[in-house]
Protein backbone atom coordinates (compact mmCIF):
# COMPACT_ATOMS: atom_id res chain seq x y z
CA UNK A 1 0.00 0.00 0.00
CA UNK A 2 1.11 3.42 -0.59
CA UNK A 3 0.81 6.67 0.66
CA UNK A 4 -1.57 8.60 -2.33
CA UNK A 5 0.50 11.73 -1.44
CA UNK A 6 4.44 11.03 -0.94
CA UNK A 7 3.95 7.66 -2.78
CA UNK A 8 5.90 6.13 0.80
CA UNK A 9 5.28 2.53 1.30
CA UNK A 10 3.13 2.18 3.87
CA UNK A 11 2.85 -0.98 6.60
CA UNK A 12 -0.31 -2.32 7.32
CA UNK A 13 -1.78 -0.83 9.83
CA UNK A 14 -0.01 2.71 9.93
CA UNK A 15 -2.46 4.15 7.00
CA UNK A 16 -4.82 6.83 7.41
CA UNK A 17 -7.62 7.56 5.56
CA UNK A 18 -9.12 10.65 5.34
CA UNK A 19 -11.83 12.04 2.38
CA UNK A 20 -10.94 9.11 0.64
CA UNK A 21 -7.32 9.20 0.32
CA UNK A 22 -5.24 6.82 2.10
CA UNK A 23 -2.24 8.73 4.00
CA UNK A 24 1.18 8.33 5.97
CA UNK A 25 1.07 8.97 9.05
CA UNK A 26 3.49 12.34 8.17
CA UNK A 27 0.92 13.22 5.31
CA UNK A 28 -2.45 12.36 7.60
CA UNK A 29 -0.92 14.71 10.24
CA UNK A 30 -0.23 17.79 7.94
CA UNK A 31 -3.51 17.00 6.50
CA UNK A 32 -5.34 17.82 9.78
CA UNK A 33 -2.76 20.34 10.92
CA UNK A 34 -3.32 21.99 7.36
CA UNK A 35 0.23 22.61 7.04
CA UNK A 36 -0.31 24.19 3.48
CA UNK A 37 2.10 26.25 2.29
CA UNK A 38 -0.36 28.83 0.45
CA UNK A 39 2.84 30.70 -0.68
CA UNK A 40 5.35 27.42 -1.22
CA UNK A 41 8.27 29.36 -2.55
CA UNK A 42 8.33 31.42 0.48
CA UNK A 43 8.79 27.98 2.43
CA UNK A 44 11.20 26.63 -0.22
CA UNK A 45 13.26 29.63 -0.19
CA UNK A 46 13.22 29.67 3.60
CA UNK A 47 14.60 25.93 3.95
CA UNK A 48 17.35 26.53 0.97
CA UNK A 49 18.10 29.50 2.59
CA UNK A 50 19.00 27.95 6.17
CA UNK A 51 20.65 24.82 4.47
CA UNK A 52 23.19 27.28 2.20
CA UNK A 53 23.98 29.09 5.48
CA UNK A 54 24.69 25.70 7.95
CA UNK A 55 21.85 27.53 9.55
CA UNK A 56 20.70 25.05 12.58
CA UNK A 57 17.75 25.16 15.50
CA UNK A 58 16.08 28.81 15.41
CA UNK A 59 18.79 30.48 13.44
CA UNK A 60 17.47 32.51 10.16
CA UNK A 61 13.93 31.85 11.01
CA UNK A 62 11.67 34.99 11.30
CA UNK A 63 10.80 36.21 15.02
CA UNK A 64 7.37 35.31 14.25
CA UNK A 65 8.46 31.31 13.54
CA UNK A 66 10.69 31.72 17.04
CA UNK A 67 8.03 32.85 19.16
CA UNK A 68 5.90 29.87 17.65
CA UNK A 69 8.57 27.26 18.03
CA UNK A 70 9.60 28.47 21.74
CA UNK A 71 5.70 27.95 22.82
CA UNK A 72 5.95 24.98 21.58
CA UNK A 73 9.30 23.83 23.05
CA UNK A 74 8.12 25.33 26.41
CA UNK A 75 4.60 23.90 26.31
CA UNK A 76 5.64 20.45 25.18
CA UNK A 77 2.47 19.84 22.88
CA UNK A 78 0.06 22.38 21.85
CA UNK A 79 -2.99 22.66 19.46
CA UNK A 80 -2.99 24.66 16.45
CA UNK A 81 -6.09 26.45 17.72
CA UNK A 82 -3.98 27.19 21.07
CA UNK A 83 -0.98 28.13 19.71
CA UNK A 84 -3.13 30.56 17.24
CA UNK A 85 -5.32 31.72 20.33
CA UNK A 86 -1.91 32.71 22.57
CA UNK A 87 0.17 34.32 19.50
CA UNK A 88 -2.66 36.40 18.31
CA UNK A 89 -2.28 35.08 14.72
CA UNK A 90 -4.65 34.52 11.94
CA UNK A 91 -5.38 30.85 10.89
CA UNK A 92 -3.68 31.84 6.92
CA UNK A 93 -0.54 33.62 8.88
CA UNK A 94 -0.22 30.13 11.70
CA UNK A 95 -0.31 27.96 8.18
CA UNK A 96 2.34 29.71 6.75
CA UNK A 97 4.16 29.59 9.19
CA UNK A 98 4.09 26.54 10.35
CA UNK A 99 4.42 25.27 6.82
CA UNK A 100 8.20 26.49 7.02
CA UNK A 101 8.35 25.44 10.76
CA UNK A 102 8.03 21.53 9.75
CA UNK A 103 10.03 21.79 6.45
CA UNK A 104 12.99 23.31 8.94
CA UNK A 105 12.21 19.75 10.88
CA UNK A 106 11.69 21.90 14.11
CA UNK A 107 7.57 20.87 14.67
CA UNK A 108 6.18 18.16 13.71
CA UNK A 109 2.10 16.62 14.36
CA UNK A 110 1.27 14.34 16.96
CA UNK A 111 -1.67 12.16 16.84
CA UNK A 112 -3.56 11.79 20.32
CA UNK A 113 -6.82 10.10 20.39
CA UNK A 114 -8.63 12.69 18.34
CA UNK A 115 -6.52 15.60 18.67
CA UNK A 116 -3.48 16.38 16.90
CA UNK A 117 -1.13 18.45 18.46
CA UNK A 118 2.44 20.27 17.46
CA UNK A 119 5.69 19.17 19.44
CA UNK A 120 9.25 20.03 18.71
CA UNK A 121 10.27 18.19 15.84
CA UNK A 122 13.07 16.38 17.73
ZN1 LIG B 1 2.68 10.30 2.84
Amino acid sequence: MKCNRCSQEIQEGNSYTHMGETLCEDCYLDVRLEVKACDPWAVHSATRFRERSALKGTEGLTDLQKEIYELVKRRGKVTKEEAIEDLNLSEQEMRTQLATLRHCELVKGQKEGDKVYLIPYS
